[in-house]
């Protein structure tokens, strides 16, 4: 269905095939949707009026009204400048123009009597306000206008270079807004407009650009948020509807290899949290319909064994499970921990990564075809085309935000007749609001318990000044028979900086260190030699991993219980909670200690503080959330998934939860949205108009 609002924007009176090319790029603004959709992001005050009297440093804007007593032309080559002197009867300012000299010269007049409005920012100049670059005109013409709020757009460099500026954006919004009368239609139910109490959608449109008043601005912004956050919800929830209908799971009953695991093999006694959410798996796998489950843990709950013994279920059922990490090491690890349970009860596993052997390849491969290979663990050389199973039965993604979503799916697709069942482990607590819509349609279980007798970890903030003092602490620990994690940032701008970094970093603590061995891992390294290295550590031969965020994910090294963080300020509080996550694995009082500079910003100062007063992930990835925003916080491979319109998932989570009580009634009595009262939602979720979330990014 073509309409008027999938008009290209060249063909709207203002805008031209030049400008439009610049929309396209800058904004990515095609279509009459698109330029509807650019919303303000801020608005100008033009309903009052100030007085010079009343005017201080610490407004923004102002708009006076006044008269022109004289103007002058002082200075010239650069320094010429136009300056007019301006009175309200309360006092005098001045306006100056560096640029368009000529053209404002003759637009204004002085001493005729004319009343100016006059719009700009207030600057103190010795004891005199000027105004640099107002906005004026003439009071009529702005009475015409009425007062009102000033919308300010988004804009780029590039747009303001070809002077599409505020003004212009403006006023072609204006035009379209104009034919577009009587073209928008309502894209909510009556029922929830009412219930709601919301604005109708052509009201909003209007307001979100042009709003008559402070009252109307908020009902619009309420109402277009609460329909993106709507529909996003609506969406997810359809999804999963469907695929719990369509998408037949194989029934897994049989529980024998667990039951041998418990009675004979099970190191220590699971937690609360973790035996709960092994039932809710279960309660999955034997249901007859396909698993889709989140499993939420903070770094040190022990998801590991969760996922070995729901692989065991599966294995009793005589089908094959996957395990993908991320990275090289953290598959590693987690094939060194199964094979430790697996060998055991005999039960084959194999590891597969970018750097197994041809022929070892081979072998895994017709093992995986007859059958014979239960377990395969592996980086994403496990979605080559070569991998096939005979039946897999379970896919385990662990830290499953590094990988995209179009990976994930590949490895579903490893068994043709039926979909495996899929379990998501993710140890970045995801705020519920995000959770929410970045996985609103998977189930979510929480490990939310740590294992009895572990001490919470120790963090402390010292300035790099202390260092001495750090060492000293290092060097007591180390003799007392733990070991220590040194750690440097990655400065994403240049790779080589990162590595002298380190290195640096390296041999000064050689020499600070000269009794202890010392292992060092980073990113440039071959894999034999990270698994060199790490094993040394892991093994007590080290003493201490100098080292940069390759070992966030995963690491496991029970006696470490130091983990330094140099240049703490760089981190983002996910990733300083993950790497703490390291240590305070044993039995052994652990410390983490941040070390920054003395000049540190704002932001760093919550992060810090954050870090020293709680352990707990989920408090800490909401603190991130109000920091950084939700694009941030998921990191590169997801940003822009979330480019929500209008809502913000850290500051409208009551309106989402909300949002999504509403989108579960509707599909409760109605979930084919069949009813006449439904009909405009049906309508606009089979429209392919472009929506927020990239849902070819998102299962
Ligand atoms: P994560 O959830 O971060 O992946 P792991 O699975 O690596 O955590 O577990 C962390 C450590 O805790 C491992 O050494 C593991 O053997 C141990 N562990 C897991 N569950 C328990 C438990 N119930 N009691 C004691 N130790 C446990
Ligand atoms: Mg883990």
């Amino acid at each position: 269905m073509t309409g008027f609002f999938d008009t290209p924007i060249e063909y709207l009176k203002g805008i031209g095939p030049q400008r439009a090319m610049v929309l396209n790029k800058e904004l990515k603004i095609f279509t009459f949707a698109d330029l509807i959709q650019h919303y303000p992001f801020r608005y100008e005050d033009r309903t009052k009026f100030y007085k010079v009297i009343d005017l201080n440093e610490d407004l923004q804007y102002v708009q006076l009204k006044g008269f022109i007593k004289r103007k002058e032309l002082i200075g010239t080559g650069f320094k010429k400048r136009l300056v007019a002197h301006f009175s309200d009867g309360s006092g005098d300012i001045e306006l100056v123009w560096f640029q368009g000299i000529n053209w404002i010269n003759e637009k204004i007049k002085a001493g005729a009597g004319i009343e100016y409005v006059v719009f700009g920012k207030p600057s103190l100049f010795g004891r005199k306000f000027n105004i640099a670059h107002p906005e004026i005109d003439v009071l009529t013409e702005a009475k015409e206008k009425g007062g009102f709020l000033q919308p300010v757009y988004p804009l780029t460099e590039k747009l303001r270079a070809k002077h599409l500026d505020n003004r212009a954006i403006s006023k072609i919004i204006q035009t379209l807004l104009i034919q577009a009368d009587g073209k928008i239609r309502e894209t909510l139910p009556h029922k929830i407009l009412a219930d709601e109490n919301l604005l109708s959608k052509k009201e909003s449109v209007m307001n979100i650009h042009f709003p008559a008043n402070y009252e109307l601005l908020a009902k619009a912004q309420h109402r277009l948020k609460f329909e993106e956050l709507f529909y996003i919800q609506l969406r997810l929830l359809k999804m999963k509807l469907i695929r719990q209908e369509k998408a037949k799971g194989q029934v897994f009953q049989n529980v024998s290899l667990l039951t041998q695991f418990y009675n004979e093999h099970l190191p220590f006694e699971l937690t609360g949290a973790q035996k709960k959410v092994i039932k809710e798996i279960y309660s999955d796998l034997k249901s007859g319909k396909q698993m889709n489950r989140l499993l939420q843990g903070d770094v040190g709950s022990g998801k590991t064994i969760v996922a070995y013994i729901c692989m065991l279920i599966v294995i009793s059922n005589t089908s094959q499970c996957a395990l993908m990490a991320p990275t090289e090491i953290l598959a590693q690890q987690h094939f060194k921990n199964l094979t430790r349970y697996a060998d055991k009860m005999h039960i084959t596993i194999a590891l597969l990564t970018g750097s197994t052997k041809k022929s070892d390849r081979k072998i895994i491969h017709e093992m995986l075809r007859s059958g014979a290979l239960k377990i395969l663990i592996g980086t994403h050389a496990l979605l080559e085309e070569e991998v096939k199973f005979q039946n897999l039965g379970l896919s385990i993604v662990d830290e499953q935000h590094r990988f995209g979503v179009a990976q994930r799916s590949k490895l579903w697709q490893k068994n043709e007749d039926f979909y495996p069942h899929v379990l998501v482990m993710t140890a970045t607590p995801i705020p519920r609001t995000l959770a929410m819509t970045l996985y609103g349609d998977l189930d979510i279980s929480v490990i939310d318990q740590l294992p009895a007798g572990r001490k919470a970890i120790k963090t402390i903030h010292k300035f790099d000044a202390h260092r001495l003092q750090v060492n000293q602490f290092l060097k007591d620990q180390i003799l007392s028979g733990r070991q220590v994690y040194i750690v440097y940032p990655l400065i994403e701008e240049s790779e080589k900086l990162d590595l002298k970094h380190l290195m640096d970093g390296y041999e000064s603590i050689s020499r600070a260190f000269p009794e202890f061995a010392i292992s060092i891992l980073h990113g440039k390294m071959k894999p034999d030699a990270k698994e060199y290295e790490m094993n040394r550590f892991a093994r007590g031969e080290t003493k201490i991993m100098v080292a940069t965020t390759v070992i966030e994910v995963g690491v496991d090294v029970p006696n470490a219980s130091v983990m330094v963080i140099e240049n703490a300020e760089r981190f983002g509080l996910s990733q300083l909670h993950q790497l703490r996550g390291r240590v305070g694995r044993g039995a052994e009082q652990s410390y983490c200690i941040l070390m920054t500079d003395y000049k540190l910003g704002a932001d760093s100062k919550v992060r810090l503080k954050t870090m020293v007063s709680t352990n707990n992930g989920f408090e800490i990835a909401e603190t991130d959330l109000s920091l950084r925003g939700p694009g941030d916080l998921l990191g590169t491979q997801q940003s822009g998934v979330l480019d929500l319109l209008i809502a913000d998932l850290g500051r409208d989570g009551q309106l989402l939860q909300h949002a999504r009580g509403v989108a579960t009634q509707i599909l409760q009595d109605d979930p084919e949205l069949a009813s006449a009262e439904n009909k405009v939602i049906k309508i606009q979720i089979d429209s392919t108009r472009k929506t927020a979330v990239n849902w070819s990014r998102i299962s």
